[in-house]
């Protein structure tokens, strides 16, 4: 019987990152995978002819480099790359009107002004100032700097001294976005905006979020001259690259991944 020294259950893109990292170090990683296809909520299904998404929609910073995007960074690592199309601007239908939103600080907020007044605009910004620090901390933290083998004295030092200023905002990190949402916002416009973008970016409430995953986001949206991206192909294109690089890193995996490839 094959040894592992990892067993990973789950081919989500989650599970594909992990194996992908831990075959990228030299380990033996067995992903096991309950459904009949990889790829966990990032899936797409056939109907009369057209295919749908399961999952995730909303992609930016994978096609650039440097990116603070943990799955870019992967796909960096495992030297792969997925054709995308890139796009600046999304139509938006909501209760409070029908308009084309660019993607970026200045657009949305001169959305706020035309819809809700100065007083939301004032109220958006101490949320965005609020998240800044956040960002920041993330911005710092490169995924691959807490490899215990690859990590020396002088990288944690010069490493903590970036995020030190900002130290008493970790604790926010791992916690519901929701939280911070509460802090700053009252206009039920704004709050349903940000609840609208957490379901987007996770498929639960702004309460169920990750501030990371949140934080994270905003970084790249505004970022000047920000962009979003769609995989050709749809989430699978992102998947098999996934697959496939972890594959070229080790090939010695679940009998399901090579099955398929006979
Ligand atoms: C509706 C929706 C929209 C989203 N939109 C976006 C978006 O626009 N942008 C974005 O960045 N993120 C988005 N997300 C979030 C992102 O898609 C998920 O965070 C990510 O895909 C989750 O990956 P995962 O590996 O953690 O979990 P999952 O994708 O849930 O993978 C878990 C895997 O484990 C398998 N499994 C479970 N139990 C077992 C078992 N016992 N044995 C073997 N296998 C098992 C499952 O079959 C599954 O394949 C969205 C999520 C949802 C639900």
């Amino acid at each position: 019987m094959e040894k592992y020294d990892v067993v990973i259950v789950g081919s989500g893109i989650g599970g594909l990152c992990c194996g992908s990292i831990l075959a990228l170090s030299g380990k033996k990683v067995l992903i096991c995978e309950a459904h009949t296809q990889p790829g966990g909520v990032a899936h797409s299904f056939k109907r009369k002819g057209y295919t749908f998404e399961s999952g995730p929609s909303l992609w930016s910073g994978i096609g650039k480099w440097p990116t603070t995007n943990p799955l870019g960074q992967i796909l960096k690592l495992l030297d792969e790359e997925v054709e995308l199309f890139q796009y600046k601007s999304w139509q938006v239908i909501i209760p409070e009107g029908n308009f084309n939103l660019d993607v970026g600080e200045e657009p949305f907020k001169q959305t706020i002004k035309t819809l809700r007044g100065e007083k939301s605009v004032k109220e958006w910004e101490a949320f965005i100032s609020g998240i800044k620090p956040l960002s920041q901390i993330i911005n710092e933290i490169p995924l691959l700097s807490f490899s215990p083998e690859s990590i020396n004295f002088l990288d944690l030092i010069n490493l903590t001294s970036k995020f030190l200023p900002n130290i008493n905002q970790i604790p926010k990190i791992n916690k519901g976005f929701g939280n911070l949402v509460n802090n700053h916002l009252e206009d039920p416009f704004l709050r349903n905006w940000v609840d609208l973008l957490s379901f987007l970016i996770s498929g639960m409430s702004m309460h169920d979020t990750n501030t990371a995953a949140m934080a994270t986001l905003f970084n790249e949206w505004f970022e000047p001259n920000s962009y979003l991206e769609y995989p050709k192909g749809g989430s699978e294109s992102i998947v098999k690259a996934l697959i496939n690089g972890f594959k070229k890193k080790w090939r010695k995996i679940n009998s399901f991944f090579e099955s398929k490839d006979n």
